[in-house]
Protein backbone atom coordinates (compact mmCIF):
# COMPACT_ATOMS: atom_id res chain seq x y z
CA UNK A 1 0.00 0.00 0.00
CA UNK A 2 1.47 3.49 -0.69
CA UNK A 3 2.04 5.57 2.38
CA UNK A 4 2.07 9.16 2.79
CA UNK A 5 3.23 11.14 5.64
CA UNK A 6 1.11 14.45 6.12
CA UNK A 7 2.90 14.63 9.68
CA UNK A 8 5.71 17.28 9.24
CA UNK A 9 4.51 19.53 12.20
CA UNK A 10 4.61 16.36 14.82
CA UNK A 11 8.36 15.11 13.00
CA UNK A 12 10.27 14.94 10.32
CA UNK A 13 11.93 11.98 8.58
CA UNK A 14 16.15 12.63 8.87
CA UNK A 15 17.28 13.64 5.35
CA UNK A 16 19.50 11.53 3.94
CA UNK A 17 22.65 13.67 3.65
CA UNK A 18 21.63 14.26 7.38
CA UNK A 19 22.08 10.52 8.28
CA UNK A 20 24.83 10.05 6.07
CA UNK A 21 26.80 12.47 9.09
CA UNK A 22 25.47 11.56 11.85
CA UNK A 23 26.36 7.71 11.03
CA UNK A 24 30.17 9.05 10.17
CA UNK A 25 29.79 10.93 14.04
CA UNK A 26 28.86 7.91 15.51
CA UNK A 27 31.11 5.30 13.72
CA UNK A 28 34.09 6.96 13.08
CA UNK A 29 34.07 10.81 14.87
CA UNK A 30 33.33 9.59 18.09
CA UNK A 31 35.48 11.72 20.48
CA UNK A 32 34.21 13.32 23.64
CA UNK A 33 34.65 17.30 22.62
CA UNK A 34 36.18 17.83 26.10
CA UNK A 35 38.92 14.80 25.48
CA UNK A 36 42.42 16.07 25.09
CA UNK A 37 43.80 13.69 21.92
CA UNK A 38 42.92 13.73 18.45
CA UNK A 39 39.95 12.19 18.45
CA UNK A 40 38.50 14.56 20.90
CA UNK A 41 39.91 17.82 18.99
CA UNK A 42 38.40 16.43 15.97
CA UNK A 43 35.05 16.13 18.08
CA UNK A 44 35.40 20.07 18.94
CA UNK A 45 35.87 21.27 16.01
CA UNK A 46 32.65 19.15 14.51
CA UNK A 47 30.60 20.59 17.54
CA UNK A 48 31.78 24.31 16.83
CA UNK A 49 31.04 24.21 13.20
CA UNK A 50 27.65 22.57 14.09
CA UNK A 51 27.43 25.82 16.21
CA UNK A 52 28.18 28.41 13.60
CA UNK A 53 26.02 26.51 11.21
CA UNK A 54 22.80 27.31 13.67
CA UNK A 55 24.09 30.62 14.13
CA UNK A 56 24.20 31.53 10.56
CA UNK A 57 20.78 30.36 10.09
CA UNK A 58 20.02 32.77 13.55
CA UNK A 59 21.76 35.78 12.50
CA UNK A 60 23.31 35.46 15.87
CA UNK A 61 27.19 34.68 17.11
CA UNK A 62 28.29 31.19 17.66
CA UNK A 63 28.76 31.77 21.21
CA UNK A 64 25.03 32.58 21.75
CA UNK A 65 23.82 29.26 20.43
CA UNK A 66 23.53 26.20 23.52
CA UNK A 67 22.58 22.90 22.46
CA UNK A 68 19.89 21.05 24.20
CA UNK A 69 17.99 18.10 24.07
CA UNK A 70 15.61 19.61 22.33
CA UNK A 71 12.42 22.02 21.85
CA UNK A 72 10.96 20.96 25.03
CA UNK A 73 14.22 21.65 27.22
CA UNK A 74 15.21 24.50 25.20
CA UNK A 75 12.17 26.37 26.06
CA UNK A 76 12.29 25.17 30.02
CA UNK A 77 15.92 26.36 30.22
CA UNK A 78 14.80 29.65 28.65
CA UNK A 79 11.78 30.33 30.59
CA UNK A 80 12.39 28.73 34.15
CA UNK A 81 16.35 29.80 34.27
CA UNK A 82 15.71 33.44 33.13
CA UNK A 83 12.76 33.74 35.34
CA UNK A 84 14.91 32.09 38.83
CA UNK A 85 17.67 34.49 37.97
CA UNK A 86 15.98 37.76 37.31
CA UNK A 87 13.90 37.11 40.43
CA UNK A 88 15.20 40.35 42.16
CA UNK A 89 14.05 42.46 39.24
CA UNK A 90 10.55 41.25 39.24
CA UNK A 91 7.52 38.04 39.69
CA UNK A 92 5.79 38.38 36.43
CA UNK A 93 6.10 35.99 33.43
CA UNK A 94 3.69 37.24 29.99
CA UNK A 95 3.03 34.45 27.93
CA UNK A 96 0.21 33.98 24.70
CA UNK A 97 -2.92 31.27 25.43
CA UNK A 98 -1.46 29.41 22.25
CA UNK A 99 1.68 28.39 23.28
CA UNK A 100 3.04 24.56 23.14
CA UNK A 101 3.14 22.79 26.02
CA UNK A 102 6.83 22.97 26.61
CA UNK A 103 5.96 26.56 27.55
CA UNK A 104 2.95 26.87 28.27
CA UNK A 105 3.81 24.11 31.33
CA UNK A 106 6.85 25.69 32.49
CA UNK A 107 4.99 28.82 33.03
CA UNK A 108 2.86 26.94 35.07
CA UNK A 109 5.75 25.13 37.16
CA UNK A 110 6.86 28.87 38.08
CA UNK A 111 3.45 29.79 38.96
CA UNK A 112 4.43 27.27 41.76
CA UNK A 113 7.50 28.29 42.20
CA UNK A 114 5.70 31.44 43.66
CA UNK A 115 6.01 33.66 40.27
CA UNK A 116 2.64 35.39 38.27
CA UNK A 117 1.55 34.86 34.50
CA UNK A 118 -0.67 36.58 32.44
CA UNK A 119 -1.87 35.25 29.08
CA UNK A 120 -2.12 36.98 26.28
CA UNK A 121 -5.02 36.07 24.17
CA UNK A 122 -4.50 35.08 20.66
CA UNK A 123 -7.23 36.45 18.07
CA UNK A 124 -9.53 33.98 16.29
CA UNK A 125 -6.77 33.24 13.69
CA UNK A 126 -4.42 32.72 15.91
CA UNK A 127 -2.48 35.14 15.99
CA UNK A 128 -1.07 37.27 18.80
CA UNK A 129 -0.71 41.23 18.71
CA UNK A 130 1.71 44.11 19.98
CA UNK A 131 -1.59 45.64 21.56
CA UNK A 132 -2.67 42.67 23.42
CA UNK A 133 0.78 41.93 25.12
CA UNK A 134 1.47 45.33 25.92
CA UNK A 135 -2.06 45.67 28.31
CA UNK A 136 -0.22 42.79 30.03
CA UNK A 137 3.03 44.14 30.94
CA UNK A 138 3.16 45.63 34.13
CA UNK A 139 6.29 47.36 36.10
CA UNK A 140 6.98 43.59 37.72
CA UNK A 141 7.30 41.89 34.24
CA UNK A 142 10.43 40.24 33.72
CA UNK A 143 10.08 37.66 30.83
CA UNK A 144 7.65 37.33 27.90
CA UNK A 145 7.55 34.24 26.00
CA UNK A 146 5.35 34.44 22.60
CA UNK A 147 5.79 31.15 20.35
CA UNK A 148 6.55 32.61 16.25
CA UNK A 149 4.53 30.18 14.26
CA UNK A 150 1.85 27.85 16.46
CA UNK A 151 1.92 24.17 15.89
CA UNK A 152 -1.47 23.16 15.21
CA UNK A 153 -2.53 25.84 13.09
CA UNK A 154 0.36 27.05 11.51
CA UNK A 155 -0.35 30.76 12.56
CA UNK A 156 2.66 33.42 12.31
CA UNK A 157 2.50 36.52 14.51
CA UNK A 158 4.51 39.39 13.99
CA UNK A 159 7.63 38.38 16.30
CA UNK A 160 9.46 41.42 15.12
CA UNK A 161 6.73 43.53 16.23
CA UNK A 162 6.31 42.05 20.08
CA UNK A 163 9.98 41.99 20.18
CA UNK A 164 10.77 45.56 19.41
CA UNK A 165 7.73 46.44 21.95
CA UNK A 166 9.31 43.89 24.62
CA UNK A 167 12.70 46.01 24.59
CA UNK A 168 11.38 49.19 24.43
CA UNK A 169 10.09 48.06 27.89
CA UNK A 170 13.67 46.54 29.07
CA UNK A 171 11.90 43.12 29.48
CA UNK A 172 13.17 40.33 28.18
CA UNK A 173 11.98 38.10 25.23
CA UNK A 174 11.78 34.43 24.46
CA UNK A 175 10.27 32.79 21.48
CA UNK A 176 9.20 29.74 20.45
CA UNK A 177 10.74 29.25 17.16
CA UNK A 178 10.79 25.38 16.52
CA UNK A 179 8.09 25.52 14.12
CA UNK A 180 9.57 28.18 12.01
CA UNK A 181 13.19 28.19 12.20
CA UNK A 182 14.62 26.11 8.72
CA UNK A 183 11.06 26.77 7.23
CA UNK A 184 11.03 30.90 7.37
CA UNK A 185 13.41 33.74 7.88
CA UNK A 186 14.35 33.78 12.00
CA UNK A 187 16.56 36.76 12.27
CA UNK A 188 17.33 37.16 16.34
CA UNK A 189 18.62 40.59 15.27
CA UNK A 190 15.59 42.18 12.98
CA UNK A 191 13.27 40.35 15.43
CA UNK A 192 14.70 41.75 18.65
CA UNK A 193 14.82 38.57 19.95
CA UNK A 194 16.60 37.43 22.96
CA UNK A 195 15.98 33.81 23.42
CA UNK A 196 14.87 31.59 20.56
CA UNK A 197 14.06 27.63 21.26
CA UNK A 198 15.00 25.40 18.34
CA UNK A 199 14.82 21.39 17.57
CA UNK A 200 16.61 19.15 15.35
CA UNK A 201 13.53 16.44 14.21
CA UNK A 202 11.68 19.55 13.03
CA UNK A 203 13.77 20.18 10.17
CA UNK A 204 14.73 16.79 9.21
CA UNK A 205 17.48 16.52 11.58
CA UNK A 206 17.64 13.62 14.68
CA UNK A 207 15.34 13.32 17.60
CA UNK A 208 16.31 14.67 21.04
CA UNK A 209 18.66 17.38 20.16
CA UNK A 210 17.79 21.22 19.63
CA UNK A 211 19.22 24.39 20.81
CA UNK A 212 18.93 27.48 22.72
CA UNK A 213 19.89 31.35 21.27
CA UNK A 214 20.32 32.95 24.66
CA UNK A 215 21.85 37.04 23.33
CA UNK A 216 25.33 37.81 24.86
CA UNK A 217 24.74 39.52 28.25
CA UNK A 218 21.63 37.38 29.47
CA UNK A 219 22.10 35.73 32.49
CA UNK A 220 20.46 32.28 32.86
CA UNK A 221 20.33 30.00 36.29
CA UNK A 222 21.31 26.64 35.21
CA UNK A 223 18.78 23.84 35.58
CA UNK A 224 21.68 20.75 35.27
CA UNK A 225 24.66 20.69 37.25
CA UNK A 226 27.80 19.23 35.70
CA UNK A 227 30.79 19.42 34.37
CA UNK A 228 31.16 23.09 32.05
CA UNK A 229 29.53 22.30 29.35
CA UNK A 230 27.80 24.92 27.12
CA UNK A 231 29.57 27.40 29.20
CA UNK A 232 27.65 25.93 32.46
CA UNK A 233 24.00 26.44 30.78
CA UNK A 234 23.46 22.94 30.02
CA UNK A 235 26.13 20.27 31.66
CA UNK A 236 26.48 17.09 30.40
CA UNK A 237 28.94 15.25 27.26
CA UNK A 238 27.29 16.80 24.17
CA UNK A 239 24.59 14.63 21.87
CA UNK A 240 27.62 14.67 19.24
CA UNK A 241 26.00 12.97 16.46
CA UNK A 242 23.07 14.82 16.91
CA UNK A 243 24.55 18.01 16.94
CA UNK A 244 26.25 17.54 14.14
CA UNK A 245 22.95 16.46 12.58
CA UNK A 246 21.45 19.41 13.70
CA UNK A 247 23.89 21.71 12.10
CA UNK A 248 23.95 19.26 8.89
CA UNK A 249 20.14 20.38 8.90
CA UNK A 250 19.84 24.28 9.36
CA UNK A 251 22.68 24.14 6.80
CA UNK A 252 20.29 22.21 4.16
CA UNK A 253 17.35 24.51 5.40
CA UNK A 254 19.19 27.44 4.59
CA UNK A 255 19.81 26.66 0.79
CA UNK A 256 16.40 25.10 0.28
CA UNK A 257 14.08 27.40 2.45
CA UNK A 258 12.88 29.50 0.02
CA UNK A 259 11.77 27.19 -2.65
CA UNK A 260 10.48 25.21 -0.42
CA UNK A 261 8.33 27.53 1.09
CA UNK A 262 7.09 28.49 -2.19
CA UNK A 263 6.52 24.66 -3.29
CA UNK A 264 4.66 23.95 -0.17
CA UNK A 265 2.83 26.94 0.09
CA UNK A 266 1.58 25.35 -3.76
CA UNK A 267 1.29 22.57 -2.67
CA UNK A 268 -1.15 23.49 0.65
CA UNK A 269 -3.47 25.45 -1.69
CA UNK A 270 -3.65 22.83 -4.25
CA UNK A 271 -5.22 20.49 -1.17
CA UNK A 272 -7.69 23.08 0.30
CA UNK A 273 -9.10 23.82 -3.16
CA UNK A 274 -9.48 20.01 -3.84
CA UNK A 275 -11.34 19.67 -0.73
CA UNK A 276 -13.70 22.88 -0.76
CA UNK A 277 -14.60 22.29 -3.88
CA UNK A 278 -15.58 18.62 -3.22
CA UNK A 279 -17.03 18.69 0.11
CA UNK A 280 -19.41 20.87 2.04
CA UNK A 281 -18.81 22.17 5.34
CA UNK A 282 -15.35 22.45 5.69
CA UNK A 283 -13.17 25.33 7.38
CA UNK A 284 -10.13 26.71 7.68
CA UNK A 285 -8.44 27.06 11.25
CA UNK A 286 -5.69 29.40 11.24
CA UNK A 287 -4.73 32.82 9.11
CA UNK A 288 -5.41 32.46 5.76
CA UNK A 289 -2.41 33.66 4.32
CA UNK A 290 0.04 34.28 7.85
CA UNK A 291 0.65 30.48 7.74
CA UNK A 292 3.34 27.91 8.10
CA UNK A 293 3.76 26.88 4.21
CA UNK A 294 3.09 23.29 4.79
CA UNK A 295 -0.01 23.79 7.29
CA UNK A 296 -3.57 23.10 6.51
CA UNK A 297 -5.89 22.80 9.81
CA UNK A 298 -9.22 21.81 8.84
CA UNK A 299 -12.70 21.25 10.55
CA UNK A 300 -15.09 18.65 9.12
CA UNK A 301 -18.40 19.50 10.44
CA UNK A 302 -20.39 16.81 11.98
CA UNK A 303 -17.54 14.65 11.50
CA UNK A 304 -14.93 13.19 14.70
CA UNK A 305 -11.46 14.16 13.66
CA UNK A 306 -9.88 10.72 15.26
CA UNK A 307 -12.59 8.90 13.09
CA UNK A 308 -10.86 10.38 9.78
CA UNK A 309 -7.96 10.37 11.20
CA UNK A 310 -8.27 6.21 11.67
CA UNK A 311 -9.87 6.22 8.72
CA UNK A 312 -7.29 7.20 6.60
CA UNK A 313 -4.40 5.59 8.72
CA UNK A 314 -6.08 2.33 7.16
CA UNK A 315 -5.33 3.88 4.06
CA UNK A 316 -2.19 4.40 4.62
CA UNK A 317 -1.84 8.52 4.60
CA UNK A 318 -0.68 10.10 8.41
CA UNK A 319 -2.38 13.25 9.73
CA UNK A 320 -3.11 14.79 12.91
CA UNK A 321 -6.04 15.61 15.38
CA UNK A 322 -4.12 18.68 17.34
CA UNK A 323 -0.62 18.14 18.25
CA UNK A 324 1.66 14.71 19.10
CA UNK A 325 2.13 16.58 22.35
CA UNK A 326 -1.79 16.48 23.40
CA UNK A 327 -2.89 13.31 21.37
CA UNK A 328 -4.19 10.35 23.66
CA UNK A 329 -6.36 13.05 25.74
CA UNK A 330 -9.75 13.31 24.93
CA UNK A 331 -9.72 16.94 25.08
CA UNK A 332 -10.47 19.15 22.64
CA UNK A 333 -7.15 21.15 21.78
CA UNK A 334 -6.97 23.83 23.92
CA UNK A 335 -5.48 25.65 21.12
CA UNK A 336 -8.52 25.65 18.70
CA UNK A 337 -10.85 26.50 21.44
CA UNK A 338 -8.62 29.35 22.20
CA UNK A 339 -9.26 30.85 19.02
CA UNK A 340 -13.31 30.08 19.29
CA UNK A 341 -13.96 27.06 18.16
CA UNK A 342 -16.92 25.18 20.33
CA UNK A 343 -15.70 21.96 22.05
CA UNK A 344 -17.44 20.05 19.03
CA UNK A 345 -15.93 21.62 16.37
CA UNK A 346 -12.54 21.01 17.73
CA UNK A 347 -12.86 17.68 18.13
CA UNK A 348 -14.02 17.65 14.44
CA UNK A 349 -10.37 19.54 13.23
CA UNK A 350 -7.89 17.49 11.42
CA UNK A 351 -3.92 19.12 11.41
CA UNK A 352 -2.18 18.11 7.66
CA UNK A 353 1.08 19.17 7.33
CA UNK A 354 3.06 18.61 4.33
CA UNK A 355 7.08 18.22 3.95
CA UNK A 356 9.88 18.25 1.81
CA UNK A 357 9.67 14.10 0.73
CA UNK A 358 5.94 15.47 -0.42
CA UNK A 359 4.90 15.34 -4.17
CA UNK A 360 1.83 16.78 -6.18
CA UNK A 361 1.45 13.20 -6.92
CA UNK A 362 0.75 12.77 -3.31
CA UNK A 363 -1.59 15.53 -3.02
CA UNK A 364 -3.33 14.34 -6.09
CA UNK A 365 -4.65 10.94 -4.74
CA UNK A 366 -4.62 11.86 -0.75
CA UNK A 367 -6.98 14.21 -2.10
CA UNK A 368 -9.35 12.21 -3.48
CA UNK A 369 -8.84 9.99 -0.72
CA UNK A 370 -9.52 12.26 1.92
CA UNK A 371 -12.93 13.02 -0.16
CA UNK A 372 -13.82 9.45 -0.37
CA UNK A 373 -13.14 8.65 3.99
CA UNK A 374 -15.12 11.93 4.45
CA UNK A 375 -18.80 11.35 2.21
CA UNK A 376 -18.32 7.51 3.48
CA UNK A 377 -18.55 8.49 7.07
CA UNK A 378 -20.78 11.33 6.98
CA UNK A 379 -22.87 8.69 5.02
CA UNK A 380 -22.68 6.17 7.06
CA UNK A 381 -22.80 8.41 10.41
CA UNK A 382 -26.31 10.21 8.37
CA UNK A 383 -24.89 12.91 9.47
CA UNK A 384 -26.21 16.48 8.68
CA UNK A 385 -24.41 19.64 8.31
CA UNK A 386 -25.59 22.75 10.16
CA UNK A 387 -27.18 25.14 7.34
C1 LIG B 1 7.81 20.01 18.73
C2 LIG B 1 7.71 21.31 19.42
C3 LIG B 1 8.37 21.54 20.63
C4 LIG B 1 9.14 20.46 21.35
O1 LIG B 1 10.33 20.11 20.70
P1 LIG B 1 10.99 18.68 21.04
O2 LIG B 1 12.30 18.73 20.34
O3 LIG B 1 10.06 17.65 20.50
O4 LIG B 1 11.13 18.61 22.53
C5 LIG B 1 8.28 22.79 21.21
N1 LIG B 1 7.57 23.76 20.62
C6 LIG B 1 6.92 23.60 19.46
C7 LIG B 1 6.17 24.74 18.87
C8 LIG B 1 6.96 22.37 18.82
O5 LIG B 1 6.31 22.20 17.68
Amino acid sequence: MKRIYFDHSATTPVDERVAVVINEFMLEKFGNPSSIHSFGREAKVALEEAREQVALLLNCSPEEVYFTSGGTESDNIALIGCALQHRERGDHVVISNVEHPAVRNSAEELERLGFSVSFVAADRHGEIHTGAVAEALTDRTILVSVMHVNNEIGTVSDIGAIGALVRERGIIFHTDTVQSFGKMPVDVQAMAIDMAAISGHKIYGPKGVGALFIRRGIRIHPRVFGGHHERDIRAGTENLSGIVGLGKAALLCRDEMEGEARRLTDLREELYRRLTDELDGVTLNGHPTHRLPGNLNLTFHSLEGESILMALDLEGIAVSTGSACSSGSNEPSPVLTAIGLSPEEAQSSLRITLGRENTEQDIDYAGRVIIDVVNRLRATAGAELPA
